[in-house]
Order: C-alpha cells, then sequence, then structure tokens
C-alpha cells in the first residue's frame, strides 16, 4: 500500500527566507538546492533525504554516479575506476567515462550553471556534457501494462492509497495504458494528493511495487520490469495478436482439422469460415454468427462487455457469444473450436443433430495449435515511462540563452539523456522527453516535498556548439578535476544503451 511521503520539509527545517539561516558552528545549514530551503540541523538529512549536515558541511548523500565503458569504439580495454574505492590517480579515459546526474545534485535557482559541466573528447572533437538533478514539477508515468484483461474503463480514476493518481487512458495492441502522475495531481489538488502522487510515482521509477486501485474497475499491483498482478492473479501472457489477427496467423493450421474456429476477444473477435484468411483457403461457411457488431467479413467488435473472462471480455462460457446458428448451412458433426487470444481458454465441440454445440474432447491437432497461440504470446510485463518537460528553468542551468538549448536538441546537436539512458523527445516547443526507467541506473529518482520528482538528465554537445548557445563554459572542468574533488562511484556502462559522447 502506498503511503504518503513520510517526511515533511517542516520535520527537517524551518522556512525563513528572509536570511541565511545556515550559523557560523555548522549546527544548522541551509539547503538551497531546492525552494524549500531546508534548515538542517548536524547529523540529520534535509526533508527529501537527498541532502544531509555532516559535520556542519551540507552534502549531497548519494555520490556521483559515473558510467564506464569497459572496451573503447575501436576495441581496446580502458582502465576501469574500481567500485567503492577512491581515484588512485591513474590516468582514467574521459572518452569511455560518462559523468551520469544520479547523484549530481541541483542549483537553484536556476540560473547558477548546472553543478557538472565536463568537458571530454569525442573522436578528437571537444565535448561538454551538462549534468544535473532536474527538479520535475511537470511530469508523469505512462505505465503500459501487458494483459487483455479488463483494467477499467477509459478515464477512470486510478488510485493509490486511495487518492487519485492518474486515469485510465488509451487501450494499446495487447497492453492497458494508465497515466500516472502530472502537475494536477501533484499540485492541483489536497497536500495528500500531492504527496501521494509523487510517492506512487518515486517508487515506479525506482522500480519499486506499487498498489493501485482503479474506480469501476480492477486493483493492480505494479512495477517496471515485472508481471502485473490483476486482482490478485499474476498475468502471464501478452496476447499473441487480436482475434482477427490470430485467425490470420493461425488459420493454415487449422485447416481440416476444425471447421470452424473463432477467437474469442474484446475488441475484434474473429471467425475463421467468414474472414479473409478462411476464403483464402475455401473454407467452407459455417453458419455460426455471433453477437456483436460486424465491421468487416470476420471481424465482430463488442460480442460481450470488457471484463476478467476470455480475451479480456467478461464471458465464461464461450458459447455466450453466439447468437444463432443457420440451419440452411450449418450441419450435424461440425468441428468448432473456440480459443482465447492467449490460447489460456479453448474448448471444442461438435454440432449435434439439432445444431446445438456439443462439448467435446479437443482433437490433438487441435491442441498443437492451441499450445502454440500460448507459445507466441510473449511474458507479459509492466512498463514504466518516466514523462517530463524540461523545456522550462532547467535550462537556465545549460545556457544564459535557454532557447538555444531547445533548438540545439532540436537540431539533434545536443544529445539529451537521463542516467545515460537514451530518451525520447517529443516534436513541437519545449524538450519534452520520456524514457524507460529500466534503461536508467537503479534507484536514479529522488523527490522535494514541493512536491515534485528529481530526474537526472545530461545534455552532451560539441564545446563550440556549447559557447555559441551561450553556455556556461567558464564553469567546464575536466575528468580529473570531478574525480578529484566530487564523491563519486563508478558502474559499468549499461549494454544497449548507445554511447552518448560522440559527434555522430
Ligand atoms: S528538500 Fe532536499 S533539496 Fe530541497 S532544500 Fe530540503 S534538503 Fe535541500
Amino acid at each position: 500500500m502506498t503511503q504518503p511521503l513520510s517526511r515533511d520539509p517542516e520535520d527537517a527545517l524551518s522556512p525563513d527566507d528572509s536570511a541565511d539561516t545556515s550559523d557560523a558552528s555548522g549546527e544548522v545549514v541551509r539547503c538551497d538546492a531546492c525552494p524549500v530551503l531546508c534548515r538542517i540541523r548536524k547529523g540529520q538529512a534535509g526533508a527529501c533525504d537527498r541532502y544531509a549536515n555532516e559535520d556542519g558541511k551540507l552534502v549531497r548523500l548519494d555520490p556521483l554516479l559515473l558510467l564506464q565503458r569497459r572496451v573503447d569504439a575501436g576495441g581496446a580495454v580502458v582502465p576501469f575506476l574500481e567500485p567503492g574505492k577512491p581515484w588512485d590517480g591513474r590516468l582514467i579515459s574521459a572518452s569511455n567515462t560518462f559523468v551520469t546526474g544520479v547523484g549530481a545534485t541541483t542549483t537553484y535557482p536556476d540560473y547558477k550553471p548546472a553543478p557538472f559541466i565536463v568537458a571530454s573528447k569525442a573522436e578528437g572533437v571537444d565535448v561538454v556534457t551538462v549534468v544535473t538533478e532536474g527538479i520535475f514539477s511537470y511530469c508523469g508515468l505512462k505505465l503500459k501494462i501487458d494483459t487483455d484483461r479488463f483494467l477499467g474503463p477509459e478515464r477512470a480514476a486510478v488510485r493509490a492509497a486511495g487518492e487519485q493518481v492518474g486515469h485510465v487512458t488509451t487501450a494499446e495492441y495487447g497492453s492497458q495504458m494508465l497515466a500516472l502522475g502530472g502537475v494536477r495531481h501533484l499540485t492541483g489538488g489536497s497536500k495528500k494528493e500531492g504527496s501521494v502522487t509523487c510517492e506512487a510515482m518515486l517508487k515506479l521509477a525506482n522500480r519499486e511495487p506499487v498498489d493501485l486501485a482503479i474506480d469501476g474497475g480492477a486493483s493492480l499491483r505494479v512495477q517496471a520490469g515485472a508481471a502485473p498482478i490483476v486482482n490478485g492473479e499474476q498475468e502471464l501472457r501478452m496476447r499473441v495478436g487480436c482475434g482477427s489477427a490470430t485467425i490470420g496467423i493461425f488459420a493454415k493450421q487449422w485447416l481440416g482439422h476444425a471447421d470452424e474456429v473463432i477467437v474469442v476477444d474484446d475488441h475484434i473477435t474473429g471467425v475463421l469460415t467468414e474472414h479473409q484468411a478462411g476464403r483464402f483457403l475455401c473454407m467452407r461457411p459455417a453458419g455460426i454468427r455471433v453477437r456483436g457488431r460486424r465491421s468487416t467479413p470476420g471481424r465482430y467488435f463488442k460480442v460481450a462487455e470488457p471484463g476478467q473472462g476470455w480475451g479480456g471480455t467478461d464471458i465464461t462460457d464461450p458459447l455466450a457469444i453466439i447468437d444463432r446458428i443457420d440451419p440452411k448451412t450449418a450441419w450435424p458433426g461440425l468441428r468448432l473450436l473456440m480459443v482465447s487470444t492467449t490460447g489460456e481458454d479453448a474448448e471444442f465441440f461438435v454440432l449435434d443433430a439439432a445444431l446445438k454445440p456439443v462439448r467435446a474432447p479437443m482433437p490433438a491437432p487441435l491442441r498443437a495449435v492451441v499450445e502454440r497461440i500460448a507459445e507466441n504470446c510473449e511474458p507479459a510485463l509492466t512498463s514504466v515511462l518516466f514523462m517530463g518537460g524540461a523545456g522550462g528553468s532547467l535550462r537556465a542551468g545549460v545556457t544564459e540563452n535557454p532557447v538555444r538549448l531547445t533548438r540545439s536538441v532540436r537540431e539533434l546537436v545536443t544529445r539529451v539523456t537521463c542516467g545515460g539512458a537514451p530518451v525520447y523527445v517529443w516534436p513541437g516547443g519545449g524538450i519534452t522527453l520520456m524514457v524507460d526507467v529500466l534503461r536508467m541506473p537503479e534507484r536514479s529518482f529522488g523527490y522535494v516535498p514541493t512536491p515534485a520528482l528529481v530526474l537526472p538528465i545530461e545534455f552532451t554537445l560539441p564545446i563550440a556548439a556549447y559557447r555559441e548557445m551561450g553556455g556556461h563554459i567558464d564553469s567546464a572542468v575536466d575528468l580529473e578535476t570531478v574525480l578529484r574533488e566530487g564523491r563519486w562511484r563508478a558502474e559499468g556502462w549499461r549494454d544497449g544503451n548507445p554511447w552518448p559522447v560522440t559527434t555522430k
């Protein structure tokens, strides 16, 4: 169960905008990394648990994360920082070491240069990576939940700990989608709604499980990269396709073993002999008419209500979707297979003398195709994508002329990454990005109790372009300076993520 954020800013601070309330003894230091401006007593952490007063000094509790390639672009093994050990002064290849925004600290207000502006070389060209932990009040998560089961009506409220934290949005192919967070839930409701929303987003972004309940729908346990649990049952398979697609894939394999196959699906139910696939195979019409609205031959919409039954419908007896059997077309002994889009549910019938379907043992060739449907289903997972707008004041930490950063991103001169992970930048104004949290380092996200999420973000570009855009070039440092002066830890580069420090 998601609980509201446990730390209230007032637990750790006495906000005082009028003066720098750090005292000379260091008993209290003021953190100015976000608008909360915590005054932190010695030995304590600030409201977000990211900063602390260590012996009178303000420190970021998580060290800066460096990611290293073991092998460079030419295939040579490169020197590597040893995890958990301080830098021994050996030459470390800046071309193979990426300084991420994880643990980088935040600057506030934004006009101050970003915490790290790191110079390096890529393919002989001088480049910089501007690194920060951005505070995102405008952000949300998109959850893709691989299941056919009905989770709730479109636009229904999604709740955590009783608070609305998002809504059900349009379903995608084989997946139900939720939109969580967003500035309205963070700032537009009660304080509790904001903090519960922030907590649910933080946990999901950091790959923790979260329990959600959907008004008029299911209860869920979701976690990035894990199978969703719907009403207490773990979802196993993502469907092979809609009912029509399933017919298209397997029609030939059913030929000769069944006279009719109906693939039950909440969206598009397929009927083999009417479907183009059956016609191409010259199958004899079976005269079995299913309920719902006929879209095109062999493709039916709304054969039942959505639910937890066969193919995401509410039916548990497949015969319930048969509207009528035409005596002029059907015949006694007709072999009918009914199957769901995951192969989880399947039954075999033979029409008796009165053309009534009678359950019968499924012949082995049909059983094999049902099993093949299941085999062709991918494992059901929950995917969590963070979406946020970096087009606001965060840009001022990069350049004095923020619109030039936006243009540079759009012109693909500046590469944007989050903890080294590639992002998708939406077209149109601003820098509105999406990133898969599973491609980021673990526990990349933080929060501040304004409430907002904290996201590591890096901008990498040639130094000439950085100078031209009015970047804070005087604040650029080399990797050795970062290693010498900062608290850091090193991890290996994540396979599958493109190396971002490149001029191509
Ligand atoms: S909430 Fe965190 S970042 Fe903000 S002032 Fe307090 S300690 Fe600093």
